[in-house]
């Protein structure tokens, strides 16, 4: 490191931390030729996390195309912007552990599908609609009675039905 005081090339650690629960070290450094003392920091490199979409193709994890899908699926429904906020971080945190840095599309709609089920039935219609390419209404239905643990009463299933008719023309129209 050079000393930002003299340019010298030499120093030597004094002192070495770290911090951020072990994502960055401190340095602190003392220039050999005027003692003059300096702080560094080091920290791991992330590579970014590679999705490998339906096509073949890759791109770089976007954070900000997640929420919006997620935005989009909730639209106009009871979810909170906390609830959405910690839906993405778990999410993010489930696929942080892929080790090879690279995840496919499939992998992230699964996880997206598992929040949103806990979220929102019809947020998780909304998004399966359009995640799973389904056709027809019923399969719609079937997937919400596939939710054991969410009571759907006829009133639901009719907004479900709704719901799933209004993506299609809306799939049509693209
Ligand atoms: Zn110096």
């Amino acid at each position: 490191m050079r000393c930002p005081k003299c340019g010298g090339q030499d120093d030597k650690v004094i002192d070495s931390r770290s911090s951020k629960e072990g994502a960055t070290i401190r340095r602190r450094r003392e220039c050999l030729s005027c003692e003059h003392r300096f702080t560094t920091y080091e920290q791991i490199e992330q590579e970014p996390l590679m999705v490998v979409k339906r096509d073949g193709r890759r791109e770089a994890f976007s954070k900000e195309k997640l929420i919006s899908s997620l935005q989009r699926a909730c639209q106009k429904r009871p979810v909170s912007e906390d609830d959405l906020a910690s839906a993405v971080e778990r999410i993010q945190d489930g696929l942080a552990g892929s080790f090879d840095r690279e995840t496919t599309s499939g992998a992230i709609g699964e996880r997206v599908m598992r929040e949103l089920r806990k979220l929102d039935p019809v947020a998780y219609v909304r998004f399966a609609s359009i995640y799973r390419n389904f056709e027809e209404a019923t399969d719609f239905v079937s997937e919400v009675e596939r939710l054991g643990h969410l009571p759907i009463d006829d009133k639901r299933q009719l907004e479900l039905i709704e719901e799933s008719e209004a993506a299609a023309r809306g799939r049509r129209s693209q």
